[in-house]
């Protein structure tokens, strides 16, 4: 295994003994990625220049003896999520120039913990989409089969981590989109608590189920992200009050009468044999450590993704419309009168940001603001009821993360509806604001990784990474990189 395909706390001790500098460490990080980038287009912007020179300023530090977390870690962020002086696009031809002048909060707290950002990474266009084939710039490539894609929207983000072309990143997860791409690339991707880490700089899609989460090698590093990023923010008015916790020191393995539910309604839709084997192999191990494992029921859970595709479309029509050339966003200068300008300039979004503008705008409009709007808000209220109740018997639930592992380029791209099915498993999550993270769980025959979720109560986090930390050393699975042949392009 690559230097730069080892777990942060791994490179975290290499760092602070002196076995390894930062420098090193940043170049290796770099070397891949000439390497394997060009086949798999995980970047959109890379920040060589900076990296280097935070570098240089972290090997002092340790030579100090400096023993934060990530001091001389590389990171990667994902395009949505704002950065100071470094081009933050959305995947969108809108953003194509947008630099911003401030870092998000979770950004912010990276780099005060010594981390070191590498780049920004691809998406689908504002985060919609579960394949990264909406981005505006490239497709992102799966690295276990470059044939198939790395997932959604978080594609970028989870094929850097995959291929060793970033030591962790920042995703983004409104409906699945940290969680679906960690399970199709074999990682690790937690979806927090809504409002356990700022959205202040967060370019918004759906603001009520918008999260920013960590993808990482294994559970470990997902707990010392979390602990870094997590926090109240004034910034961010939904931001809870909640202090971060050590979620690292709270990775005991003892989950020893634990009780771990299986949402009957849910898993009766799983119809891959592979995914329904992962999702009950993992019940076993559990159980194994003695946990225990009972069937609990979710009654509206099989509308939660109708629900989130109706709410997330009216938020995403508002969120967007300030992106129209005159408050915000690119602006295309080629055109008669103001309203051709507007036409124009908001032509430049793709094919799905249309599609959800329109969708969202009907929604919101007339007698469909009754017969849509407000029924998918009092379906989200009974969805978060199910979950509370459930979540009130057990300690933690378990739901495989997609219904598939990585599907073919091209697939689904032109076929919204089945592209949608990819978040039956992840949006309860989002729309209920509960913690959920995914872990690999499995391979297919043909040698694909499976995630699976485990969801927790709000602000629990601690029990949810302590179960998938569990799962972890409890499993006779190695972990395994995907095998990339480097240096030629397809
Ligand atoms: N796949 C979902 C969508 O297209 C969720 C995306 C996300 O979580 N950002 O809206």
């Amino acid at each position: 295994m690559q230097l730069t395909e080892k777990p942060i706390h791994y490179l975290r001790e290499l760092l602070h003994s002196g076995e390894i500098t930062a420098k090193q460490l940043v170049t290796s990080v770099f070397e891949r990625i000439d390497e394997v980038d060009a086949q798999v287009g995980a970047y959109i912007t890379l920040n060589k220049e900076e990296a280097f020179k935070a570098a240089e300023r972290a090997d002092e530090m340790l030579k100090q003896g400096d023993a934060r977390d990530l001091l001389g870690i590389p990171i990667a962020v994902k395009d949505n999520i704002s950065t100071k002086g470094l081009r933050t696009t959305c995947a969108s031809k809108v953003l194509e120039n947008y630099v911003p002048a401030f870092d998000a909060t979770a950004v912010a707290k990276l780099k005060e913990a010594g981390a070191i950002i590498i780049g920004k990474t691809n998406l689908d266009e504002f985060g919609l989409g579960s394949s990264t084939e909406n981005s505006m710039y490239k497709a992102t490539r799966n690295p276990w089969d470059l044939s198939r894609v790395p997932g959604g929207s978080s594609g970028g983000s989870a094929a850097a981590v995959a291929a060793g072309a970033a030591c962790g990143a920042l995703g983004s997860d409104t409906g699945g989109s940290v969680r679906q791409p960690a399970a199709f690339c074999g990682i690790v991707g937690l979806k927090p608590t809504y409002g356990l880490v700022s959205r202040y700089g967060l370019i918004p899609a759906a603001p009520s189920m918008d999260h920013i989460g960590p993808m990482t090698h294994d559970v470990r590093d997902a707990a010392i992200l979390l602990q870094t990023i997590a926090g109240p923010d004034g910034q961010d008015p939904t931001s809870g009050r909640m202090q971060p916790e050590n979620y690292e020191a709270a990775l005991t393995e003892d989950i020893k009468s634990l009780v771990v539910g299986m949402p009957a309604e849910l898993i009766e839709e799983v119809e891959d044999a592979e995914v329904k084997e992962a999702l009950f192999g993992m019940a076993n191990v559990l159980e194994s450590l003695g946990a225990t494992v009972r069937k609990v029921s979710l009654p509206h859970s099989k509308f939660a993704v109708a629900c989130f595709y109706l709410l997330a479309a009216c938020e995403v029509s508002s969120s967007l419309a300030s992106l129209d050339g005159v408050r915000l966003g690119s602006r295309v200068f080629e055109a008669e009168d103001t309203v051709t300008m507007f036409s124009k300039t908001r032509g430049l979004m793709g094919k799905e940001a249309k599609r959800r503008i329109l969708v969202g705008t009907a929604a919101l409009s007339g007698q469909y603001r009754k017969t849509h709007y407000e029924r998918a808000q009092k379906l989200r209220t009974l969805i978060k009821t199910d979950l509370a109740e459930a979540l009130d018997e057990c300690c933690v639930l378990l739901l495989p993360t997609a219904p598939s592992a990585a599907f073919p380029l091209g697939h689904k791209v032109d076929d919204p509806v089945a592209m949608y099915q990819s978040d039956v498993f992840t949006s309860v999550a989002n729309l209920a604001g509960i913690p959920a993270l995914s872990l690999p769980c499995g391979y297919t025959k043909e040698g694909l990784p499976l995630g699976v979720q485990i969801l927790g109560r709000p602000f629990d986090e601690v029990s949810v990474l302590k179960v998938g930390h569990a799962f972890e050393q409890g499993c006779s699975m190695a972990a395994r990189r995907p095998k990339l042949e480097v240096g030629t392009s397809d």
